[in-house]
């Protein structure tokens, strides 16, 4: 015990926002922070503990409450509840957590926290802690809701004739803003938990993105003026990128059941790059119209597509369609995401562009569609098509739905198209460049170093 306690470099306590996408990149960080010889304890929601299939042997996994121990939050009468609930129970718990680990072999050195629970700095300061916020969006998106917080975004978004400027960033047309901020007063209670991100901000130790330099630069070296902020992304599993860490292939935290083998199965007997692959992620909710518009688009779009339909939203789909489309297409409830987009039978990622999703069809070089639905989604679709080059955004009617056509021309480009060569060419280079910023010496590498190398010191 004395060895392995010597052994370990500092123990760092990692605070999720409890939805995959939240847990997916702090939980891979964590495991490169111990590939680099720290020890890191995940701290997910009693909730979440009992619902997931979780296989990490490199990280700990405890527990907090959210006040909703047995139901998760679909019980809290409004997502304000819950999050004043998470945080109220949530500070309290963390509290009794860092308690019971200093009273362990390995007392706590530093709380690393998702950027969306800005109230965990407070519990850690009360133990003299090193705070660490964590960013799971990009910088572009982060520096937006900066400037939202402090009042600075101009013009203002409600005069959509303007473009809004915002310092790092091209030129944004309104509906390129996160939603809330393009519809104003649409989503307050979001808007809120997206600006409180920066309300102690200042008093944080280190402020972590999960982007990588050359992606934002502009963006990133405005940002690292505020605050001691750093990038340490693309926080893919290493297998899939620089391949620095052995078998580490997965996330290894799922909160969904995956049709693994169904999906590489099916993968397996197309031709490369014939695959449309289609998933909006684990939380967007669409509506039947959008749901029946994209059904239509795919099938027209005659392609082999492989969609992910969550067990929620799979009522809005027709068994018609299922039936009729079977021999093109093969629906499932969740997959392996990043053994299909690394799989060589797919050429196209038609997706919400959530940031785990943008940055892993970026870095394994998927050609994207982007049909945005929510939160920051709207500008990853931006710069999905305008900055990187690396999509296509499929473009709403005036009732807001990407209607068949549309998205069957979209795919079609990519596809087969004069643009889609163009974009393939960009995605190559993409997928080097994330590659090149995990690798030893890239931008991520470095700052990861340099952030191990302060909190060992301390
Ligand atoms: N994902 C997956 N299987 C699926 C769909 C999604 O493993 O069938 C993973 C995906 O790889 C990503 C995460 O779920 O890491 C979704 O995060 P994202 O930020 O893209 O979207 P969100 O779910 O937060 O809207």
């Amino acid at each position: 015990m004395d060895m392995e306690r010597k052994a370990c470099r500092g123990h760092v306590l990692v605070l999720p926002f409890p939805s995959q996408g939240h847990i997916n990149p702090i939980l891979q960080f964590s495991k490169r922070l111990v590939s680099k010889g720290l020890k890191a304890t995940l701290a997910v929601t009693i909730f979440i503990s009992k619902s997931m299939n979780a296989k990490t042997n490199s990280v700990d996994i405890e527990t907090i409450s959210d006040g909703f121990d047995d139901d998760g939050f679909t019980k809290a009468d409004c997502f304000q509840t819950y999050l004043s609930c998470l945080k109220e129970r949530g500070s309290e718990t963390l509290t009794e957590l860092i308690k019971k680990l200093n009273d362990s072999d390995y007392p706590v050195k530093c709380v690393m926290y998702d950027a969306f629970l800005p109230w965990a700095l407070d519990v850690a300061k009360e133990f003299g802690l090193v705070t660490v916020p964590f960013f799971t969006q990009s910088c572009a998106v982060d520096n937006i809701y900066y400037h939202a917080q402090q009042g600075l975004l101009s013009p203002p978004p409600q005069d959509v004739s303007s473009t809004v400027s915002v310092p790092g960033l091209p030129p944004l047309e309104p509906q390129d803003l996160p939603c809330f901020l393009y519809v104003v007063g649409s989503d307050p209670v979001y808007l809120a938990l997206v600006v409180n991100q920066f309300s102690n901000l200042d008093e944080a130790d280190w402020v972590l993105v999960n982007s990588f330099d050359s992606l934002e630069n502009e963006v990133v070296e405005q940002m690292a003026k505020l605050w001691r902020l750093r990038t340490i992304g693309p926080t893919l599993p290493s297998m899939y990128l620089e391949k620095g860490i052995e078998d580490d292939k997965d996330y290894n935290l799922n909160l969904f059941n995956p049709d693994t083998t169904m999906c590489m199965n099916w993968l397996n007997n197309r031709l490369s790059g014939t695959v449309v692959y289609v998933s909006f992620g684990s939380i967007a909710v669409l509506g039947v119209e959008q749901m029946e518009e994209l059904a239509l688009g795919l099938r027209m779009s005659n392609s082999y597509i492989l969609w992910v339909v969550r067990a929620s939203e799979r009522d809005k789909l027709s068994n018609k369609f299922v039936d009729e489309a079977s021999e093109k297409c093969l629906v499932v409830s969740w997959c392996p995401q990043l053994d299909v987009l690394a799989h060589k039978a797919v050429g196209c990622f038609v997706t919400h562009c959530g940031w785990n999703s943008t940055l892993e069809g970026l870095s394994l070089g998927v050609p994207m569609v982007g049909l945005p639905q929510w939160a920051d989604q709207t500008t990853n679709a931006k710069y999905v098509e305008d900055v990187w080059e690396v999509g296509i955004r499929a473009r709403v009617d005036d009732q807001g739905i990407v209607r068949k056509e549309e998205l069957e021309l979209c795919i079609r480009e990519i596809m087969e198209g004069k643009r889609g060569e163009l974009i393939k060419k960009n995605t190559i280079k993409w997928k080097s460049l994330a590659k090149e910023a995990v690798d030893k010496g890239g931008s991520s590498d470095n700052n990861i170093d340099e952030f191990v190398a302060q909190l060992v010191s301390t």
